[in-house]
């Protein structure tokens, strides 16, 4: 763990701030401060895009072998620590240890090295020209690019950002959340130790709107990659545009999880449907918020999904058989219960939780609330149609395909659905009608990092993953070269 006062990680070198300010730390299992970070102001970005300035040229002509090297390096000292980091996961973000442990921290670890592979694999573009010539696309990096990420999964979103800038030869500003900065702090520690040249990797804690913005607004910033909400990306957008710097936008969603009568409803896929909803707290992006289920299965379906969600184990994330942990800050747990009470306002029906639970012992200060069912509001209400980001699911029926196509699309997001069937060409249809970035059919979470992963409408612009962040992260250039005697 690192020390209980975080540093910036600024030109190889761990730093304090420059005006010495220090943002306290939660620990959302307890409400205790355990540690602080670096409040950081833009002078500090300022001295970290210089810093990211001075290496880029080396970076950039470093060959790919050796930066796939240094992040395989930092991937395999991260593994070395898992259980360090997955404990100090768990206590700084609220989340289950055993979530960290399976999930944060062995994908951040797969992102160093799916990255480091990706950029030895990848291939250029070229063709020949019947005329006589040959093209051939040079992809040069950017130069300095500036990476921000959320709380939800800080270290495993983190490193899906830096690792494919980094491979693809940019040197990175990166901050991650203020409210969950010790992973990333202690990856940062970890990449001195690997051996990476000081300047490449530059990480500035502190809060959204002075260093976030600071990194988005400085014209040495070639390009931005944003995770977070769709309000603050709607923001990044604004500020970017003057200066026509690439933005990658990864947003908000409201997502649904479709359950037809012909889906094979056995206990592991239940288990997936629970999960899809409750996982993290309900606090991933991909979480299928609104349950859609086809009527004549409705009332049958219900009564199992409930059985399953009662017994869901809430308690200190710190313990290994917790299945929920708690949520991340006071101010998100106040959200997220002012959500349940708008439902409630809304006339909707609390089938399940709709209140704080306080576990035994040292959590009974933590933000934890219940896992939260409710039935009985239209797809048009404030409830289904605001991100809630917290244990909280909604039930809606529908009776065929398009009505359950018109709900599921009905929201100004576009992030992930999944669906469950027995029929593949209902699947496949409606696959083709979802407007969404990602859709699972009969599974939730599986993931190939090779696949583009974002969202459409107002979940992102851009998309993540295998070669669409290496084109993110790298300028094409094409170079015709003439050897024959036509052409212009
Ligand atoms: P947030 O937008 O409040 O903050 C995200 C990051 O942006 C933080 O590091 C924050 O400090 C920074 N930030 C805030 N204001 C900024 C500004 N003006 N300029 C620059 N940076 C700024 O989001 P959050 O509450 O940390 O995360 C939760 C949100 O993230 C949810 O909406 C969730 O759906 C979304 N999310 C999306 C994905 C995805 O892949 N689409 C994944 C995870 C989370």
């Amino acid at each position: 763990m690192p020390s209980t006062r975080l540093a910036n990680l600024v030109d190889g070198r761990l730093q304090a701030p420059l005006d010495s300010r220090w943002l306290e730390i939660h620990e959302p299992a307890t409400g205790a401060v355990f540690a602080q970070c670096p409040d950081s102001n833009a002078a500090d970005v300022d001295t970290a895009v210089q810093a990211a300035q001075k290496a880029a040229p080396g970076w950039a002509a470093t060959p790919a072998e050796e930066r796939a090297r240094l992040l395989h390096r930092l991937a395999d000292l991260i593994e070395g620590r898992l259980d360090e980091f997955a404990a100090l996961e768990s206590r700084d973000s609220g989340k289950p240890v055993a979530l960290a442990r399976r999930l944060d921290i062995p994908r951040a670890v797969s992102n160093l090295r799916f990255f480091a592979a990706a950029v030895m694999a990848w291939d250029s573009e070229s063709h020949a020209m019947e005329s006589g010539a040959i093209n051939y696309t040079l992809r040069r990096p950017l130069g300095v690019v500036g990476c921000i990420s959320p709380w939800n999964l800080p270290l495993y979103l983190f490193t899906w950002k830096i690792a494919p800038a980094l491979a693809s030869g940019n040197t990175v500003v990166a901050k991650p959340s203020e409210i969950t900065p010790c992973t990333a702090a202690l990856l940062g520690e970890l990449s001195i130790e690997a051996g990476f040249p000081a300047g490449v990797l530059n990480i500035v804690h502190g809060r959204g709107p002075i260093t976030g913005q600071a990194i988005v607004e400085h014209p040495g910033i070639k390009a931005v990659s944003f995770t977070g909400s769709t309000r603050t990306g709607a923001s990044i957008a604004a500020t970017v545009a003057p200066q026509f710097k690439k933005v990658s936008l990864e947003l908000g969603g409201k997502n649904p999880a479709i359950v037809f009568a012909d889906a094979d409803l056995c206990d592991e896929n239940l288990d997936t449907i629970v999960r899809s909803g409750f996982a993290n707290q309900g606090e991933i992006c991909l979480c299928g918020s609104r349950l859609l289920v086809q009527r004549s299965i409705y009332d049958s379906f219900r009564e199992r999904y409930l059985a399953r969600v009662k017994a869901l184990r809430v308690g200190d994330p710190q313990e290994p058989s917790s299945d929920l942990g708690a949520l991340v800050s006071r101010e998100h747990f106040d959200k997220v219960m002012r959500c349940i009470a708008q439902a409630r306002d809304e006339g909707g029906q609390v089938l399940a939780g709709g209140h704080a639970l306080s576990p035994d012992g040292r959590c009974a200060d933590g933000w934890f609330i219940a896992p939260t069912v409710i039935d009985g509001l239209p797809n048009d209400a404030a409830t289904n149609q605001q991100e809630i980001f917290g244990p909280v699911v909604t039930l809606i029926p529908f009776d065929d395909d398009a009505e359950a196509i018109a709900i599921a699309n009905g929201t100004r997001y576009g992030l992930a659905a999944s669906l469950w069937t027995g029929d593949l060409s209902r699947a496949h249809r409606m696959a083709a009608e979802l407007d969404f970035g990602i859709v699972w059919i009969n599974c939730w979470l599986l993931r190939d990092l090779r696949t583009p992963f974002g969202g459409s409408k107002q979940s992102g612009v851009g998309r993540e993953g295998g070669t669409e962040a290496l084109r993110f992260f790298t300028e094409p250039r094409n170079v015709c070269i003439r050897y024959g005697n036509g052409g212009t």
